[in-house]
């Protein structure tokens, strides 16, 4: 071992770990990859690959506490015994995010949010790509941003950050952050208090100075009362469907027109029907990409083009089939409340909603309104069903109880009738009853077809 060598541990090896680990060791790190679960094969193959040491289902203590510095896979959570060990050590701890930024100087264009992140991270890089800029996709989607510093030699990234990738970020600076909403998630992390939550969500401006712009919503609530308590050394520049703005994106003609009022004075402008991601939440998504795709600098009927032709996201309001008239949708990605409350507005017709899972602490209350509105029954799938009961019983008529997807399909296929809408957007995480939201969703499809 040579002394001057530095010493990285990698905890949890997932995309961003293992990627981490070869962009470390390229930079001349000796490195050591300990996993608590066990490690796919496909990880391991490439770890071997790359003669990087490797651990699963444990955490060697003597391998961990004596590194120079640790990332930790954004999935592991603080209170988790091996990072308290390393806290109380005083071992600088990093996400992948802020490790491999440290190797590139490529322009960085953020997003985070309680929701809409992905679509608005794949639009943005899809304008960006046709464009002709040579951008990389990364952060929670796509290979690992990593990975891509070690291997490819990008000038700009588009990267979805979620906030527990932010909570390891110390030095990183974003050159354009978008910030889609904050609204009450997983609190089970944040020691269920929303402003800790926020704090987090609000590091992406963190380094940021005049040479950068934050695009933020302008109709949120908790975005703007938090941005009250700061001074933002940033450009900032607003999004809003509720109201006009002097700069950034709004909308005129009674919600009818999309507008973007550019950098240069010439206002972009287009119908909201030549859209082609719907729904008020989507509108949302179109305008932050559309206002960071023109603060690069992007030619307008390369955006426009963009903007009409996105095909959306698989399992966000995803359309899967029509039965005997019966419409089913794929939101499985709604995992929480606030992505659940877009779903349920943006329904045109009665709606058989499949919701459930593992509850992170929801509120239901601010769902009442709609699920009177359009909501002729409910089905729950998850282990535990009782806070759903609790939230709909008397509100709902029909509320029944399945464990299982194939169940839950089913049933509501027998309970609908021609011109009723099935809608799988669950509020909740994923994990009692399946692998992830794509398992669920997959599964949620594969019932569909074969009804
Ligand atoms: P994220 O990556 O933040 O989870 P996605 O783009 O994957 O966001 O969308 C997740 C779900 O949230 C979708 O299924 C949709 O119902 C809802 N959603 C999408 N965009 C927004 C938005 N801007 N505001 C609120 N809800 C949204």
């Amino acid at each position: 071992m040579n002394e001057n060598e530095k010493y990285l541990v990698v905890l949890g090896a997932g995309e961003s770990g293992v990627g981490t680990a070869i962009l470390a060791q390229k930079q001349g790190y000796r490195v050591f990859v300990s996993d608590y679960g066990s490690i796919s094969d496909k990880y391991k193959d490439v770890l071997n690959q790359y003669k990087i040491d490797w651990e699963e289902k444990q955490h060697s203590i003597d391998k961990i506490l004596t590194a120079d510095e640790i990332m930790k896979s954004p999935g592991i959570p603080d209170k988790a015994p091996i990072v308290k060990q390393i806290k109380e050590k005083g071992i600088h701890i990093a996400s992948e995010i802020e490790f491999a930024k440290r190797y590139t100087n490529a322009k960085m264009i953020c997003i985070t949010g309680s929701n809409g992140k992905t679509t608005t991270t794949l639009l943005t890089y899809d304008i960006l790509q046709r464009a002709g800029l040579n951008v990389g996709l990364g952060g929670n989607v796509g290979k690992s941003f990593a990975w891509q510093v070690a291997t490819c030699d990008f000038d700009y990234y588009v990267l979805e950050l979620s906030s527990f990738q932010l909570d390891n970020m110390y030095d990183f600076k974003a050159d354009v952050a978008i910030l889609m909403n904050v609204t009450p998630d997983h609190l089970d992390r944040y020691e269920y208090k929303f402003e800790n939550y926020l704090n987090s969500k609000f590091r992406i401006l963190q380094n940021m100075d005049m040479s950068g712009y934050f695009i933020y919503c302008d109709d949120d609530p908790a975005t703007l009362e938090k941005m009250a308590t700061l001074r933002l050394e940033t450009n900032w520049i607003p999004f809003s469907i509720e109201h006009n703005v002097e700069r950034g994106a709004d909308l005129t003609d009674n919600g009818q027109t999309f507008n973007i009022h550019l950098n240069n004075n010439s206002d972009f402008t287009m119908s909201i029907n030549d859209l082609s991601l719907s729904g008020k939440h989507n509108t949302y998504n179109s305008m932050a990409a559309a206002v960071a795709a023109n603060v690069l600098n992007i030619r307008k009927e390369t955006i426009r083009e963009c903007l009409t032709s996105f095909k959306g996201v698989e399992h966000r309001l995803e359309p899967v089939l029509k039965v005997h008239q019966i419409e089913f949708i794929n939101d499985s990605k709604a995992t929480n409340v606030n992505s659940a409350w877009y779903a349920l507005d943006s329904m045109r017709k009665p709606t058989i909603w499949i919701v459930g899972g593992t509850d992170k602490g929801n509120d239901y209350s601010t769902l009442i309104p709609l699920v009177k509105q359009k909501v002729k029954a409910i089905i729950c799938l998850g282990v535990d069903n009782s806070k759903i009961h609790a939230a709909f019983d008397g509100i709902v008529d029909n509320i029944i109880d399945t464990q299982s997807m194939e169940h839950a399909v089913k049933s509501a296929y027998y309970m609908g009738s021609d011109g009723d809408v099935v809608l799988l957007s669950p509020c909740c995480a994923s994990f009692d009853l399946f692998d992830n939201y794509e398992d669920r969703g997959r599964q949620f499809k594969a019932a569909v077809r074969n009804l």
